[in-house]
């Protein structure tokens, strides 16, 4: 079994987000860069370019993507990826967009309909799909991403992965399960508005410690 939790360090995305003149005031800057990244966390902002002149200018910002997942629900993805191997596992992520971050409340698993190579392809069946939308809805929740398995391969995006998604602003969290044992967990976010433009961008996972009020006895 792997080692209790992976650790995960920020993962920092720089965009260079091109901006009409008169760039110098802050809401317009901030306005330019929700436009490339809804999702953007802006930790800083360096302004560059012939502004003064009205020419174009660029911002560059550090750009922090977030899925925030609860210890229980991260380890239950992790699990259905050692359940289906050699087969990849998929499944449905749904919570609430909060700012600029994801926010799992709860995973859904799904069945891979791929039948003709499961080892490294997966298709949730549409009907499926919107059944759990449905119950989502319900619930007060929305799908917030897609979870599925790389079995004996790594926990990257492939060409496939990134062609077959479809949800703009979702997480795809993908994980690698080596031997039957998950092994690393990685999370993408489809950024862009279009199909032309869609992108995976690494995302940072931040999973949730359990119950921190818990009672103690003494
Ligand atoms: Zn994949």
């Amino acid at each position: 079994m792997p080692s209790a939790r992976t650790e995960f360090a920020a993962v920092v995305v720089a965009a260079r987000v091109p901006v009409p003149a008169r760039c110098g005031e802050t809401d317009e800057i901030f306005q330019a860069v929700a436009n490339v990244n809804p999702l953007a966390q802006v930790e800083w902002v360096l302004v560059f370019g012939d502004e003064v002149n009205g020419g174009c200018c660029e911002i560059e910002a550090e750009i922090n993507n977030m899925l925030t997942i609860k210890n229980a629900d991260y380890e239950q993805l992790r699990r259905h990826g050692e359940e289906t191997y050699p087969f990849e596992c998929c499944g449905v992520l749904l919570g609430q967009f909060t700012g600029h971050d994801r926010v799992v409340e709860e995973v859904v698993r799904c069945g891979n309909t791929r039948a003709d190579r499961p080892q490294d392809r997966y298709h949730i069946d549409p009907k499926e799909l919107i059944s759990v939308q449905r119950q989502a809805t319900g619930k007060g929740l929305e799908i917030v991403g897609f979870y599925h398995s790389h079995p004996d391969h790594p926990a990257r995006w492939s060409q496939t992965d990134l062609a077959e998604a479809h949800w703009l602003g979702c997480s795809y969290v993908i994980t690698s399960v080596d031997s039957g044992v998950a092994r690393d967990t990685n999370a993408f976010v489809l950024l862009g508005d279009t199909e032309e433009n869609k992108r995976l961008e690494n995302e940072e996972i931040h999973v949730a410690s359990p119950v921190e009020d818990r009672t103690i006895c003494r």
